[in-house]
């Protein structure tokens, strides 16, 4: 069995139809592991936020395939990507997509009561995902009430409360300043290596690069360079390595 949370190979993504289609991604392998934080950096429009979608299935492939906890997802319907996404993914977006009328424990808990976890057994650990991002005292707050930085603190909350084996998040950080930006990052972090997820953020900030374990670059629908970045976490062989 692979120690790859997810594994992508030879992936392409055609979008748009006729004059305006577009080959987003043109043979892209990457695989992701538990206990490292991955940033997939490049320029606007290379393709960054499809390859997310396509690892996170929520595109599926042109050809190529994308494998998840060892389930293929070559085939698999709506319903069954449906499945693997509530199993095993963790979104984060830009821009937090919380509900403005519930509270950051409702809209946390929501993320368990699509999964048909609900009770007190819930509520609880909606409130412990809080509190793993230190926002335990704001559990009552609405969104409006709360800070870009508290708010996008809400939303990995929500994206850890079901115990995914992968978070995903794109562009976590562009929204805010360089402190909420850092503090997001921190916890993104800690959840690669104390929660052992694989954690992918996409990005095109270059403050975040400390953080990264490895530092994969994307140009134009093709991974260009894949390195480990300046963290000191231990540096393990790669079965797949770049460009095989
Ligand atoms: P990034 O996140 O790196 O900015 P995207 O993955 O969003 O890039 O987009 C990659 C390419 O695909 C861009 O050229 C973009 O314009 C194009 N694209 C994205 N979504 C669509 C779509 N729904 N239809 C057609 N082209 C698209
Ligand atoms: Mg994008």
């Amino acid at each position: 069995m692979s120690n790859y949370v997810i594994e992508a190979k030879s992936v392409e993504k055609t979008l748009g139809r006729g004059a305006g289609e577009v080959r987003a991604l043109r043979g892209v392998d990457l695989s992701l592991r538990r206990g490292e934080l991955t940033l997939l950096m490049g320029p606007s429009g290379s393709g960054k936020t499809t390859l997310l979608l396509v690892l996170g299935c929520m595109l599926t492939p042109t050809s190529g395939s994308v494998t998840v906890c060892g389930t293929s997802t070559s085939n698999a319907d709506r319903e069954k990507l449906a499945k693997i996404r509530r199993e095993h993914v963790g979104f984060v977006f830009q821009s937090y997509h919380l509900f403005p009328t519930m509270t950051a424990a409702q809209n946390v808990q929501l993320a368990l009561d699509i999964r048909h976890e609900r009770g007190a057994r819930a509520a609880k650990k909606s409130r412990a995902a809080l509190e793993m991002v230190g926002l335990e005292q704001k559990a009552d707050v609405l969104p409006g009430g709360l800070s870009g930085g508290e708010q996008q603190r809400v939303a990995i909350a929500r994206a850890l409360v079901a115990n995914p084996s992968v978070v995903l998040a794109d562009e976590p950080t562009s929204a805010l300043d360089g402190k909420n930006g850092q503090s997001i990052m921190r916890i993104l972090a800690d959840t690669a290596h104390e929660h052992d997820r694989a954690v992918l953020v996409v990005t095109h900030d270059p403050r975040v690069v400390p953080f990264g374990d490895r530092i994969v670059e994307i140009e134009d629908g093709l991974i260009v360079e894949d390195r480990w970045g300046k963290t000191d976490r231990p540096r393990m062989p790669r079965t797949a390595p770049f460009g095989a």
